[in-house]
């Protein structure tokens, strides 16, 4: 079997053995990072049928995945990057998630191109968990007034998401952020990569987003 496959197969059975069998948990998906990685280093993967992929940046991700789009109508693309307002009409296009929503801004132009494309997409709030100068996300403070933002536009928000601080043991941060989902009632939560992934696992997330560990180091 390729060894993409059988590192995907690894992880999810490492995550099935350690998910907390005492409480009703979700097995969370898995979002194959496939960001830097050409195409032929990702059909193995869809020719396997997995189907959830995550990339970073939105210029990128319409060059590798239009035309596999198309012929692979099943595929959940995710959007795990920064967003900038001037792709957001690319982004909608091609992107069935987006896990980036930090500012009102983003969210007005969201919801204009979904008009307009007459398209829904998926979307996660962006949450800066450790509070870094250098890290986009919504702080926690702004967080409450961003969430209702959205819902008045309707903005189909399913759940929050974080990249905790590089530094410190993540589980701190991930179990704020699991706190900070259900006071809103949120069913989805975005965390957890290559290095945390069985922490976050342990605290809820329903979304691990892992690229190195399935595909390999990025150059
Ligand atoms: C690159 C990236 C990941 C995956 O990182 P790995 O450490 O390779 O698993 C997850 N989330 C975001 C936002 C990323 O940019």
């Amino acid at each position: 079997m390729h060894k993409i496959i059988q590192n995907l197969i690894n992880i999810q059975k490492e995550i099935r053995s350690n998910l907390d069998n005492s409480k009703l948990v979700k097995v969370p998906k898995i979002i194959a990072v496939s960001k830097t990685f050409t195409i032929d280093k990702i059909n193995p993967l869809i020719e396997y049928g997995h189907l959830d992929f995550g990339e970073n940046k939105v210029q990128e991700a319409l060059d590798k995945w239009t035309n596999i789009k198309l012929v692979n109508r099943n595929i959940n693309l995710h959007l795990i990057g920064s967003l900038q307002t001037n792709k957001v009409k690319f982004a909608v296009k091609l992107f069935d998630y987006i896990h980036s929503v930090d500012s009102e801004k983003l969210a007005k132009k969201i919801f204009d191109e979904q008009e307009k494309q007459n398209k829904k997409i998926k979307i996660f709030i962006q949450v800066n968990i450790g509070n870094e100068n250098q890290k986009s996300g919504v702080s926690k403070l702004s967080l409450p007034s961003l969430y209702s933002y959205c819902k008045s536009l309707n903005l189909n928000v399913i759940g929050l998401m974080c990249i905790p601080p590089l530094d410190k043991s993540a589980n701190i941060y991930f179990k704020e952020m699991n706190k900070l989902n259900k006071d809103l009632g949120l069913s989805e939560l975005s965390m957890g990569m290559s290095s945390d992934y069985l922490d976050a696992t342990l605290n809820s997330a329903t979304y691990l987003r892992i690229g190195s560990n399935i595909f390999g180091k990025r150059s």
